[in-house]
């Protein structure tokens, strides 16, 4: 690309690139610029459950861009393997939340969403999901969501990068983004680390946890901040487990290979991506209590991922309040799978001028601009 591209965006993460892709559909030349390699960093660590845990217990606008990404997955997914990407695994394997306290929260959510959810007594929970232990499937009743799909997100991430490609955007990787140059209400440039200045007419802030360092120098302090998660993979038979299981905040998901994934921590040690072995531990007791058949398969797998933490998981979406050009769409914490074809979407209509389907106005990062 020699031209001055359309729009610039900083961070090759899931939301990075599926912003870059809804602008390239638009018309837009893209830039995006990537510290390491695209699609490496929470995006590829995380589940790729297209739900959120315990749904109703976050704000209705964590809901609401579920709900818009849940009805468009299936054919992106399929588009992304037709434009030669691969298969990113679609699979409705359906959630079940063993042991819920708060039913009644659960049922006025689905009724406002409408979410087909089953209320499971403990004597049906084991027809549900007979893989999950005796003490768990007894310890009360369940809420089930069958509709609830999974993807399996390092190759959403590898299909979406095939897919800029061959859309024609300016992937730039080993490309760390420093400063955001601005002058009179516009950013005009972005420094790079290796020296290099780029212009644009609009730049997206995708940078996932790092997203704030490059907010702060410009006004703005977006309170999202990294959630380190560790989890774990089992190799096991094709079939030993066939739903996603949900218990005390722990989970596993089944791929379709066999290989089931166990999570995760919630940590809060900054930018630390280290994997532990007491979390290793907790990881394996967990899935054990969930599925105890796990315990004839090996952990082939262990690492961590910092999620973009943001106060109550609602993600920042458009316009900075005084730089007229500039834009983020960050802080998706522990549901950027599920809540990122939305996102992106809404982050488009806003730099497009376009309707958006959502309403942005509980998305804006004006939210978080102190007053005093
Ligand atoms: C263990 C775990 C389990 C999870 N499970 C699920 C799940 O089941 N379902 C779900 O919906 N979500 C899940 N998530 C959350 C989800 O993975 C994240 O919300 C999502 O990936 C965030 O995407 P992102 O693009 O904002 O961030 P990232 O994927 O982290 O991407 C940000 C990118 O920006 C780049 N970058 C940062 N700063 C700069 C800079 N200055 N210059 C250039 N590039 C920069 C980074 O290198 C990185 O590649 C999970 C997360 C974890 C860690």
């Amino acid at each position: 690309m020699s031209r001055t591209p359309d729009c610039i965006i900083i961070g090759g993460g899931l939301i990075g690139m599926l912003t870059a892709r809804e602008l390239l559909r638009g018309g837009l030349s893209v830039q995006l610029l990537e510290r390491g390699e695209t699609g490496r960093e929470s995006s590829w660590a995380g589940g790729g459950i297209l739900s959120p845990l315990y749904p109703w217990r976050y704000p209705d606008a964590v809901s609401v861009l579920a709900r818009a990404s849940q009805r468009v997955y299936p054919a992106l997914v399929d588009a992304l393997c037709e434009e030669g990407g691969g298969d990113a695994e679609w699979t409705q394997s359906g959630l079940l939340m063993a042991a819920c306290e708060d039913i009644d929260a659960a049922r006025a959510w689905a009724a406002r969403f409408e979410v087909n959810l089953q209320v499971l007594a403990a004597d049906e929970v084991t027809g549900c999901a007979p893989e999950l232990g005796e003490q768990v499937s007894g310890s009360g009743e369940a809420v089930f969501l069958p509709e609830v799909a999974q993807v399996r997100n390092p190759r959403l991430v590898q299909a979406l990068r095939a897919s800029l490609l061959a859309l024609g955007a300016d992937i730039r990787q080993d490309c760390e983004v420093v400063a955001i140059l601005n002058e009179a209400g516009r950013a005009t440039a972005v420094q790079t680390k290796q020296g290099e200045r780029f212009a644009a007419g609009h730049i997206v802030i995708a940078g996932g946890a790092w997203s704030a360092n490059l907010l702060a120098p410009l006004g703005l302090t977006l309170p999202v901040s990294p959630v380190r998660g560790q989890m774990l993979l089992f190799r096991t038979e094709p079939g030993t487990v066939k739903r996603i299981l949900l218990y005390k905040d722990r989970y596993v998901i089944p791929r379709r290979d066999g290989r089931v994934l166990v999570g995760s921590t919630l940590e809060h040690v900054g930018f630390d991506k280290q994997i532990t072995a007491i979390a290793r531990e907790e990881l394996v007791a967990s899935a054990l209590e969930i599925v105890p058949a796990l315990a004839h398969f090996p952990v082939e797998k262990h690492w961590a991922g910092l999620r973009p933490g943001s106060p109550d998981g609602t993600p920042f979406i458009g316009r900075h309040p005084e730089i007229s050009n500039l834009y983020v769409n960050a802080g998706h914490y522990r549901n950027g799978v599920v809540l990122g074809p939305a996102s992106a979407a809404l982050l488009a209509a806003t730099l497009l001028g376009l309707p958006p389907e959502v309403a942005p106005a509980a998305y804006l990062p004006a939210r978080c601009v102190n007053s005093g």
